[in-house]
């Protein structure tokens, strides 16, 4: 689904000169979801944003479904994590569930069907006529997490989903995000620099190095499977797994 070769990213030059990324390989299979954890600034977002084909790596290679990555792929989504700036106030939440769905060859009812559809799937079957403003925090990251499903991306990029929702809300995304890749077929990537987040979220968690980035481990996660806030996070794997990652991520970090 995705193949990283030889990545390196150098922001900038002169005394502005930054390198961000250096010599990074990843490949991901189809269906897979793949956590990314690093230390702050090490690179995480440089790397979803090259994916995503919104900025232009400075060396290597990227393929999505075998093809290389020069503006942005048509069958990937993205969700950011700062849900205030990515929906539009003056829309409804349905109609911006239903917006990027215009690139798509669909009639007006099949695109209004679609982000009703999405919206349900996320908890939000009510909530189409309402503006983002009336939604709380975890709400409105949920409406974005519904105008990804409805694209029905073959890959969906999430960088810190929830880096701004309160710990409970935190646990609802990430099982809801649990359960939606249940139902789509679909493979994610998803950034965070959150160790237990990672281990209960991932098929796998590949660890980067602080700047320039390169990726210093690749665990596989096999914990039963559903998951559950309680008993995954007291399973002997997971305990062995964060402890893991943990020292990957720290025996990197600056700090
Ligand atoms: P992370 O997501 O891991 O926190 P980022 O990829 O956002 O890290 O940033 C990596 C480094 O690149 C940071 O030191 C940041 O200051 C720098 N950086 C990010 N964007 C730019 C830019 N447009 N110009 C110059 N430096 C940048």
């Amino acid at each position: 689904m995705l193949e990283i070769d030889n990545l390196t990213h150098v922001y900038g030059e002169g005394p502005t000169r930054h390198h961000a990324i250096d010599g990074l390989n990843l490949s991901v299979a189809e269906g897979e979801l793949l956590c990314i954890v690093g230390p702050s600034g090490c690179g995480k977002s440089t790397l979803l944003r090259s994916i995503a084909g919104l900025i232009k790596p400075t060396g290597g290679a990227i393929k999505v479904q075998g093809e290389l990555v020069r503006q942005t792929p048509a069958n990937l989504a993205v969700v950011f994590q700062d849900y205030s700036r990515s929906l539009f106030p003056w829309m409804s939440v349905a109609d911006n569930v239903a917006l990027p769905l215009r690139r798509k060859d669909m009639t007006k009812q099949q695109r209004r069907e679609a982000a009703h559809e999405a919206l349900d799937s996320v908890g939000l079957a009510e909530a189409g006529r309402k503006y983002p403003f009336q939604l709380s925090g975890g709400m409105q990251q949920r409406v974005s997490i519904a105008r990804a499903l409805a694209y029905r991306p073959a890959l969906m990029l999430m960088d810190e989903p929830f880096g701004s929702v309160d710990a409970q809300t935190r646990e609802d995304l990430e099982d809801l995000v649990l359960k939606v890749r249940g139902h789509h077929q679909m493979t994610i990537v998803l950034i965070t620099h959150d160790i237990d987040e990672s281990v209960y979220v991932g098929d796998r968690v590949v660890v980067l190095s602080k700047a320039p980035a390169h990726v210093v481990g690749d665990l596989k996660v096999e914990l039963p499977s559903p998951r559950d806030q309680i008993s995954s996070r007291e399973h002997p794997d997971f305990v062995h797994l964060r402890a893991e990652v943990g020292r990957l991520v720290r025996g990197v970090a600056s700090v």
